[in-house]
Order: structure tokens, then sequence, then C-alpha cells
């Protein structure tokens, strides 16, 4: 059996940020780290977009970013421009590429598919891996995305529309989502913010084809990429044992409100790293408790009156823009909650606060 000082389960977004950031920051010149990993290629498998409201190591991995977005709704639109924190895209393929090539180079670093060699009991452990159980009762934001090329330049690529929820709701929460990275490509993806146990909702081939047909006309297309997820929007059982720290969203780090996970995941790295030499006795990292509190009632209503949400989002979206970017960023002030809560319907989200 081997020991390592650290050992990171999971080498995901996660594992990879922190086993990035302590090779960076030298914190293994003399300790060992390894890295259980159950797949045995990286490819692009994800497309990380967030409002780049605290810097990160992987700006170099970026493929787009955008001042201007728009929201649409059946009862209207609004075009927001916010030249203070852009909206960026990380590809996960130069993400992986990236950590990959540095951490493979330091030899205090291995790679495992499973624990079998391994003897966890010395070690203090980073997982990011959740313990599978059938949350289909919960609340998921499901959805399915395509990078397509066009032949003629067709995409305004100034501009990204977060969420377009003028399409069939199914008495649910449903929005389209559209990057455009270039004149002639752009993700497009479906979304739904619902339990995952209703079938009729995952044709997202046939939603998307009809968004692409008939929302945005466009007829000839190839598809160069495909991604289908389902982000937790509650805190997924995680291991709760001595020596142990839960990263990821396996450590809580998506805003359930948003689904927004990849910033969170580089702040509780840099946390992580900078106090490597106490972790035994460290606090734990949260994204903010008011942020959990808020969120709670939102999804509260977003239960009980999926119809709404389209209109609330609207409504939200008519707050000044970075006010409602650094609140979705959890990082917004008293004040700025206050902007944000002031825009919602006062009476329907007491009657949920119960
Ligand atoms: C398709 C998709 C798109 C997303 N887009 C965004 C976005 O735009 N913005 C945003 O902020 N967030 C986004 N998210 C949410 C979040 O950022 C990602 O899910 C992110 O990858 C979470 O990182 P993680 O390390 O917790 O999980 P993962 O990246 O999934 O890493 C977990 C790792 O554990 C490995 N693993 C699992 N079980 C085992 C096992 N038993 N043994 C060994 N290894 C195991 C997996 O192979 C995986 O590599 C997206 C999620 C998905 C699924």
């Amino acid at each position: 059996m081997k020991e390592f000082d650290y050992i990171i389960l999971g080498g995901g977004c996660a594992g990879l940020s922190l086993a990035y950031e302590l090779d960076v920051n030298l914190k293994l010149k003399d300790k060992s780290l390894a890295i259980v990993e159950a797949r045995s290629e990286y490819k692009r498998d994800k497309t990380w977009s967030f409002w780049k409201i605290s810097d990160h190591n992987f700006d170099d991995c970026v493929i787009k970013s955008w001042n201007n977005f728009s929201i649409n709704t059946k009862l209207g639109s609004v075009e927001i421009i916010n030249k203070e924190y852009p909206y960026q895209t990380v590809d996960s393929g130069l993400f992986y590429n990236k950590i990959l090539n540095r951490i493979k180079q330091n030899k205090n670093i291995e790679f495992f598919q499973n624990t079998k060699q391994l003897n966890l009991e010395n070690s203090f452990i980073f997982n990011s891996i959740t313990i599978k159980d059938n949350y289909k009762e919960n609340l998921w934001q499901h959805f399915k995305g395509i990078e397509i090329e066009t032949e003629k330049n067709i995409f305004d690529d100034e501009i990204f529309n977060l969420m377009d929820f003028d399409c069939d709701q199914k008495n649910s929460v449903h929005f389209f989502y559209t990057l455009p990275f270039a004149k002639n490509k752009a993700l497009i993806e479906t979304t739904w913010l619902s339990k995952m146990n209703d079938e009729s909702l995952k044709d997202y081939d046939v939603q998307l084809k009809k968004y692409i047909d008939e929302t945005l006309k466009i007829k000839n297309y190839k598809i160069n990429y495909q991604e289908e997820g389902a982000i937790p929007l509650f805190y997924p059982q995680s291991q709760t044992k001595k020596n142990t720290i839960n990263i990821g969203s396996a450590g809580g780090m998506t805003r359930l409100s948003t689904g927004y996970t990849f910033l969170n995941i580089q702040n509780h790295s840099k946390y992580i790293v900078k106090n490597i030499d106490k972790i035994q006795n460290l606090k734990s990292y949260h994204i903010g408790k008011k942020y959990e509190f808020l969120d709670n009632i939102f999804l509260n209503v977003l239960k009980n009156q999926p119809d709404l949400m389209p209109k609330i989002f609207l409504n939200m979206f008519k707050a000044p823009s970075k006010t409602v970017i650094k609140f979705l960023s959890n990082k917004s002030n008293i004040f700025e909650d206050f902007g944000i809560i002031l825009k919602m319907p006062k009476w329907i989200f007491i009657k949920n606060i119960f």
C-alpha cells in the first residue's frame, strides 16, 4: 500500500484546480500528492462560464468573453452592458491540458484510477466525489448544449443571451442559453430547472433542433461538440470524516440559485492552499450563509410557482448590472442584497420563507 501526505479524490474541476494551486505555490516540494481519477482520458466535456468577479489561474483557457448580455421572456427583454465584470467561457479541454502538462512534471504527484493501492489512513483527503443516491425528487439544473458552426456569419458575437424563456415551459422552468463564440459559431443550450423525474423534459435534441430552426432561423449548420449534464441545486451528500475536506460540488461550491460553481472552486482552492500548513484546524469555507438562506427561499418559489420565474429573472436584471452580477456571484454587500430583494415579489417570497 502506498502512502501520501495528501490525496485528492476525483481529478475533475475541483481536484485539478487544487492540485495546480498546490503545485504553483510550491506546496509540494516536500509533500506527496495522489490524485484518484476514474477516467482514462481527458477531453473537452464541459464549458465553464461565469462573470469574472475575482482573479483565477485560467485566463489563458478562456475562449471568449463578453461585456453585454440579454434576457428574453414573453413579457419583454432586457439588454445589459457591464464592462467591469466580463462574462468568460473556459474550455475544459484547454483547462485539463494546462493543468496536466504542469503537474505531470512534478515527481511528488502520482495518478491512480482507484484507491485500491492506497493507504488512506494517514493522509489528508480532499474529496470531490459525491455519494450517489436517488435524488430525483430534488431540484436540478439539467441541460444539453451543442456547439454549432454555420456556413454564413449569423451571430452577433458581441452579446450573449443568458436566458431565453420564450419557449415551452411545461409547468417547469425552461430557457435557452446562447454563447456566440464567433459570428459563425455558438454554443446553444436547452436548460431546465426541475426535478429529474419528468422524462418528457429530457428530449433535449428535439428542443435544440426546434429552437435553432424556428427561433434562431438557422437551417444549415454542423455540430462540432456536445455536452450534457445536471447540476444539483441542493447540497449533495459527501464524506464527513476526520482529515477530510470536501471540495467542488461535493463541498457545497455550487450556488444553488444559479448552478455557478467554477469560480467558487477557484476561490476555495486558493483558501485551502493559503492555509495548507494549518489544514488540520482549518475553518470550513462557505459561499456565504446569507446566499444559502436567500437561495433556499428562491428555490421554494421556483418549486411552488415555476410560472413566475421568467418575470422574476427579468425584474432582477432590471437592477443595476453591477449589483445583479455581484449578487449572483456571491460578492454583494448588504445594500446590493437589498437592491435585489426589492425587485422580488415580496409577499410571495415572504410566504415561501415558511
Ligand atoms: C456539462 C456541465 C457544464 C457546466 N457548466 C458550468 C458553467 O458554465 N459555470 C459554472 O460555474 N459551473 C458549471 N458547471 C458546474 C460545475 O462547475 C462543474 O460540474 C464542475 O465540473 C464541478 O467540479 P467538481 O470537481 O466538483 O466535479 P467534476 O468536475 O465532475 O469532478 C469529479 C471527478 O471525480 C471523478 N470521479 C467520480 N467518481 C469517482 C470514483 N468513484 N473514483 C474516482 N474518480 C471518480 C469524475 O470522473 C470527475 O473527474 C457545469 C457542470 C456540467 C456537468
